[in-house]
C-alpha cells in the first residue's frame, strides 16, 4: 500500500483518512510502522475535538440518535464523525455499529464521516484501534468525534476511558429495570439520556428520569461535573438540541476548572500503563519456556495437582 498522504488528510480529503485508517487497522508489522510514523507527523493536528462516547442496549435507538444528533450538530457548523468499538464483530462476523445503513440521512452528508468497527486483532484490540483513528478524524478536521459502542461486556468502559463525554442512552421504563441497571455504568455516565419519551411513553419517561436522578445524586463522581439525567425522543428530534447544549456546556465547564485536560492527560497515562501491560504479556508468552512450559502447568492446574499460585511461581522461576 503506498503511504497515505499526510497533507491530503490534513486538508480533509475523505479518502486520504479512509486510507490512513486502513493502515491503523492494518495487522501487518510493516504497516503497523507506516501508521506509526503517520501518527508522529499528524499528532500536533489533533485532539482539537469533543469526543463523545454513546452506549445503550440493542433497540434502545442509537443509530436514531447518532442521525439526530449527528445533523444537528453539522447543522452548527461541526464536522462529526462516528466511530464503533463493537463487541460483537469478532463472534458474528460483521459490524452492527457504525453502519451507514443505519445512519442513512448522515452517511449522505459531506461534512459527516461514518467508519464501522475494525475487526479485532492487533495489540490493544478495537479499542487502540478506534483511539488511533480518533486522532486521524481529528487531524483531518472533525471536530466532534462519536464513539458508539454496545452496552454489554468491556466495550463500555474501554469507550468511556478514550472520550471526554460518555453518555448511555437508556428506555423509559423505571422502576423494575432500575433494580437491574449496573451501577457501573451509573459511575462511568456523565449524562443518562432517556430516549423514546414520546407518545404514551412520556408520562413513564419522566418518572424514569426522576428515578435515575435519584439514584445519581447518591453516587460520588470524580471532578465537578454532576452527571445529568435527561430526556429525548429520537424520532421526533425533541431533546436533542439540549444535549447538545449540555455537551458544550460540559466542555466550558471542564476548560475554565482544567478538568477537561486533566481527564484526557489521566487517559493517556492510563493508557500507556495498559499498552505496558500488553506489551509484556506478549513478550512474556512469546518465550520459548512460557511456550513450552505454560500448557503443561495449565494441565497440572486443571488436573487439582498444583495450585495456580504455585504454577506462576514456577514458570517464573523457570524463566530466570
Ligand atoms: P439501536 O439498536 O440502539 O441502534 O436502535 P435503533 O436506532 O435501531 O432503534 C430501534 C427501534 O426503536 C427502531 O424501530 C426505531 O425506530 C425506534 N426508535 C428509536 N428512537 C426512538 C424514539 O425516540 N421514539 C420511539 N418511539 N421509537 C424510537
Amino acid at each position: 500500500m503506498a503511504g497515505p498522504d499526510a497533507e491530503a488528510l490534513l486538508s480533509g480529503n475523505r479518502r486520504a483518512l479512509a486510507k490512513a485508517i486502513t493502515l491503523v487497522e492494518s495487522s501487518l508489522a510493516a504497516h503497523a510502522r507506516a501508521a506509526q510514523s503517520l501518527l508522529d507527523a499528524l499528532l500536533p493536528h489533533t485532539g482539537r475535538s469533543i469526543r463523545i462516547g454513546i452506549s445503550g442496549v440493542p433497540g434502545v435507538g442509537k443509530s436514531t440518535f447518532i442521525e439526530a444528533f449527528g445533523l444537528y450538530v453539522l447543522g452548527q457548523g461541526r464536522r462529526l464523525a462516528v466511530l464503533a468499538v463493537d463487541p460483537s464483530s469478532p463472534v458474528a462476523g460483521g459490524s452492527i455499529l457504525g453502519d451507514k445503513t443505519r445512519m442513512e440521512a448522515l452517511s449522505r452528508e459531506p461534512a459527516a464521516f461514518i467508519r464501522p468497527s475494525p475487526s479485532k486483532g492487533a495489540l490493544g484490540g478495537v479499542a487502540h484501534k478506534t483511539r488511533e483513528t480518533m486522532l486521524l478524524c481529528e487531524a483531518a478536521g472533525f471536530d466532534v468525534i462519536l464513539v458508539e459502542t454496545v452496552g454489554v461486556g468491556q466495550s463500555e468502559y474501554e469507550v468511556a476511558s478514550m472520550v471526554d463525554f460518555f453518555l448511555v442512552l437508556m428506555l423509559p421504563n423505571a422502576g423494575d429495570e432500575l433494580q437491574g441497571i449496573k451501577r457501573g455504568i451509573m459511575e462511568l455516565a456523565d449524562a443518562l439520556v432517556i430516549n423514546k419519551s414520546d407518545g404514551e411513553s412520556l408520562a413513564l419517561a419522566n418518572r424514569t428520569r426522576q428515578h435515575y436522578q435519584n439514584a445519581m445524586n447518591l453516587l460520588t463522581h470524580a471532578g465537578a461535573w454532576v452527571p445529568r439525567v435527561t430526556t429525548c425522543s429520537a424520532t421526533e428530534r425533541r431533546g436533542i438540541a439540549e444535549v447538545w447544549t449540555m455537551i458544550c456546556g460540559y466542555r466550558e465547564q471542564g476548560a475554565a476548572s482544567g478538568d477537561f485536560e486533566r481527564k484526557r492527560a489521566q487517559q493517556n497515562a492510563g493508557w500507556l500503563r495498559h499498552l505496558i501491560g500488553e506489551i509484556l504479556e506478549q513478550r512474556f508468552r512469546a518465550e520459548p519456556v512460557v511456550r513450552a512450559r505454560l500448557p503443561v502447568l495449565e494441565q497440572q492446574v486443571l488436573r487439582g495437582e498444583i495450585t495456580p499460585y504455585a504454577a506462576a511461581m514456577r514458570l517464573f522461576a523457570e524463566l530466570g
